[in-house]
């Protein structure tokens, strides 16, 4: 299948559930990102700050960028100018920085908290607790260039699919819980962003608004060497 024919068979696929597709398109080349962008996909996701704005350079304005991967808050300035969602914040110290340079630009920047559902060890995301701390502190309260727009989450690395579901769930009813409760003018629960290539139909039954798609569309990715 072409990357075409991929861009419209997953757009008409999360028209019906509601959900919006980011196109995963970390060490794909841009004449890759071209192709899928002519076949009418304007939302692209990176998990690196260089490779995005090196992209972001070469391609059209109207392409909206999404930062899925970890974030370093001496990155922040190089993308504050245009990036249009960030899903991965995970601490109030890079939200802090986020709002410094957001206010710089004279723009808002729209956020994700990434909460870590998964089993498996990793570094990165909040737990419930430190959500909900989080979205209810003060210095949170003070920011007048972030707005916290919902929540992204990433299941294990597992073939198990009813694990995925069960995460993806947990997920939802925090992102339900929260959006009943009371919160702050700049946090709503609007947007959930969660399920890739392997998972998306466990995330869409689940109530994903933004599906993450990188194989299925562009092919396998090659193995780069981390510096
Ligand atoms: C790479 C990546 C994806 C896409 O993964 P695929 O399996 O290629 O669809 C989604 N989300 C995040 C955070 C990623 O890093």
């Amino acid at each position: 299948m072409s990357i075409k024919n991929n861009i419209v068979k997953f757009s008409t696929e999360l028209n019906l559930h509601h959900a919006r597709l980011i196109a995963v398109s970390k060490t794909q080349p841009v004449e890759k990102i071209r192709e899928a962008y002519e076949a009418g996909q304007r939302d692209f996701g990176e998990n690196k700050v260089q490779e995005m704005v090196d992209k972001a350079s070469k391609l059209p304005e109207d392409i909206r960028w999404h930062l899925i991967g970890h974030l370093q808050r001496n990155k922040v300035k190089y993308i504050a100018p245009f990036i249009s969602l960030i899903h991965s914040v995970d601490s109030i110290r890079l939200l802090e920085e986020i709002d410094k340079q957001a206010e710089k630009q004279s723009r808002i920047i729209h956020c994700l908290l990434q909460v870590f559902i998964a089993t498996e060890e990793t570094k990165f995301g909040l737990d419930v607790a430190e959500v909900k701390s989080l979205i209810q502190s003060n210095q949170l309260a003070a920011f007048r260039h972030v707005t916290i727009d919902g929540l992204m989450g990433m299941a294990s690395l597992t073939e198990n699919r009813d694990q995925a579901a069960r995460e993806f769930a947990s997920l939802k009813q925090l992102f339900e819980s929260l959006k009943a409760s009371s919160l702050p003018p700049h946090v709503k629960m609007k947007e959930l962003s969660m399920g890739m290539t392997s998972d998306y139909p466990q995330a869409l039954s689940a109530g994903s608004t933004m599906v993450r798609i990188g194989t299925a569309i562009f092919g396998e990715r090659s193995i780069v060497k981390e510096p």
